[in-house]
């Protein structure tokens, strides 16, 4: 039986995908943000650039397989999220997706 423990991030992406307004930068030090490559940084350096709703640093289709391509220097917005909190399901939601194997959009 699934369950939200089983929630797999590379097969999924939604949160990475919901909002330009999502990957906000917040506690990071300077030298941490200097690690982003620019293309991957909004034109006015206040979070990741998106192209509508979507990081620019994903990779991959959301709901089958995903990365990001900036994993080991990421956002701390990005590591403070957990699967299976409202957030991720409110992501997935939107994607119609709800537990692993179960893409109903
Ligand atoms: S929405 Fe949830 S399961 Fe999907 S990538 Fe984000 S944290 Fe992982
Ligand atoms: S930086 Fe990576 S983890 Fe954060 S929103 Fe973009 S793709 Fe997702």
């Amino acid at each position: 039986m699934t369950s939200l423990n089983d929630l797999d991030c590379q097969t999924c992406g939604a949160c990475c995908s919901f909002s330009p307004d999502w990957p906000r930068f917040s506690t990071e030090s300077d030298a941490a943000l200097d690690l982003l490559p620019p293309r991957f940084v909004a034109a006015d350096e206040t979070g990741m650039r998106c192209s509508g709703s979507r990081c620019d640093a994903l990779s991959g289709r959301v709901g089958f397989e995903t990365s990001c391509l900036v994993y080991d220097i990421r956002p701390v917005v990005c590591r403070e999220c957990v699967p299976g909190d409202d957030a991720c399901l409110m992501a997935r939601a939107a994607f119609g997706l709800t537990l692993p194997h179960q893409i109903l959009g």
